[in-house]
């Protein structure tokens, strides 16, 4: 899939309309983690500096309607922190206000628009509201990736109305990366998938399991693999709609000659969270036993297939990590992952937490912080974000 890019946009004296992720968590009117707003800035800066002024535009939470709490001002007042800038916050998505900060900015300033979600038509690509904001601007940027599988307004129908048309450096970078995974990934390729449903990410474990060499299945995901198998799972959460699946990717991957590992041991409890933990082989798992982790022996079998892959790629905790008797597996994983010299990705809005919370960020090549998108490019999906910005 080749792209569009910013480097090839002439942005000198161009109204740059540039559709972000900045949909962070605020508490009370404060900004909690503001890894996304900082995410974007060398797309931010690159315009300034060619010259262009960036109008900004970005969803915020689910609101139906406007909704105060959910205003992008506080984000508009920590990018002006950021970035030392005279940043123009006009209260609306579209409107006379709107329409006059656009006239009113001059270069090296910075313009965000309100919620795009305050408007119904970012929803419906109303084309009425669609044209509005056409209006506003000359070029169009998108570097908003952890929406990019979603078709709205600002992501899809609009792009199509300009002529120049691109993508950032977060886009760029996460399709690059993910690309590596899908197209001739070094081998060994190694995948590990927990989480917590396999219904989840179906299209992930399918299309993932054709192209890698060995799969390390762990997480709520391998009770239902166990279940396949005909072992008992007690309580712990599994998938019966899904154990058919489960036993087509097992007789697949094992036609193809790879690898697939499901948890040969496992920690269980009796109660949750837990307070005692114990450790059973897969067959033996109690009627009343809750599975929370792998055992010992798969962690060190998924270590040994760890350290030989040269590609690797991890979504999904391989337990209830969230506790910490049940955390073990997860992390023991996490630093394997880290001390093997591979291309090594980590996906998904639990297992980027996980690798944070180990440590390890640093010795992963790439984070990919799309969530639901990273998933379902790897499913083999073209993003409606992309398909607008293809070459
Ligand atoms: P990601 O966000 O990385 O894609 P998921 O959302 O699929 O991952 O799953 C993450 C959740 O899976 C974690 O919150 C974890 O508690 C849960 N989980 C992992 N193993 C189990 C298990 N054995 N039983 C129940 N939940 C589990
Ligand atoms: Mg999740």
């Amino acid at each position: 899939m080749k792209l569009r890019k910013i480097k090839d946009l002439n942005l000198k004296n161009k109204r740059v309309f540039l559709r972000a992720d900045l949909n962070v968590p605020i508490k009370e009117g404060k900004i909690k983690d503001d890894t996304r707003i900082r995410a974007l800035l060398p797309t931010l800066n690159y315009i300034i500096e060619r010259g262009g002024m960036p109008i900004i535009a970005s969803h915020l939470g689910r609101p139906k309607e406007k909704d105060p709490s959910l205003s992008l001002k506080p984000v508009a007042d920590h990018l002006k922190k950021l970035t030392s800038r005279k940043v123009h916050f006009p209260q609306e998505v579209v409107g006379e206000l709107v329409e006059k900060a656009v006239k009113e900015m001059k270069e090296g300033e910075i313009l965000l628009l309100e919620n795009t979600r305050f408007e119904s038509g970012e929803k419906t690509q109303d084309p009425e509201f669609l044209k509005k904001l056409r209006a506003l601007a000359d070029v169009y940027v998108n570097d908003a990736f952890g929406t990019a599988h979603r078709a709205e307004g600002t992501t899809y129908g609009l792009a199509f109305l300009f002529e120049e048309r691109a993508c950032g450096f977060l886009i760029e970078k996460e399709v690059e990366m993910l690309s590596q995974l899908l197209k001739n990934p070094q081998n060994p390729y190694i995948a590990i998938l927990g989480g917590a449903k396999i219904s989840d990410k179906i299209e992930v474990v399918e299309n993932i399991a054709e192209k890698a060499d060995v799969l390390l299945i762990g997480g709520g995901m391998a009770n239902t693999f166990l279940k396949a198998k005909g072992y008992g799972v007690g309580k712990s959460l599994y998938e019966e709609e899904m154990i058919e699946k489960a036993k087509e990717i097992m007789e697949k991957v094992e036609k193809m000659g790879k690898k697939l590992f499901i948890p040969e041991d496992l920690l269980i409890s009796y109660e949750r969270p837990a307070i005692e933990v114990k450790e059973v082989l897969a067959k033996e798992i109690p009627e009343n036993g809750i599975v929370g982790d792998i055992g010992s022996k798969t962690c060190e079998n998924f270590k040994v297939e760890i350290s030989k892959g040269k590609t690797i790629f991890w979504n999904g905790p391989l337990g209830i990590f969230e506790e910490e008797k049940f955390s073990k597996g997860t992390f023991e994983v996490a630093k394997s992952l880290s001390e093997v010299d591979a291309f090594k990705v980590v996906g998904g809005g639990e297992s980027v937490m996980a690798v944070e919370k180990a440590g390890i960020s640093s010795k992963i090549t790439h984070i990919s912080t799309g969530g639901g998108a990273s998933l379902e490019f790897l499913g083999g999906k073209i993003l409606p974000a992309l398909e607008a910005l293809i070459l």
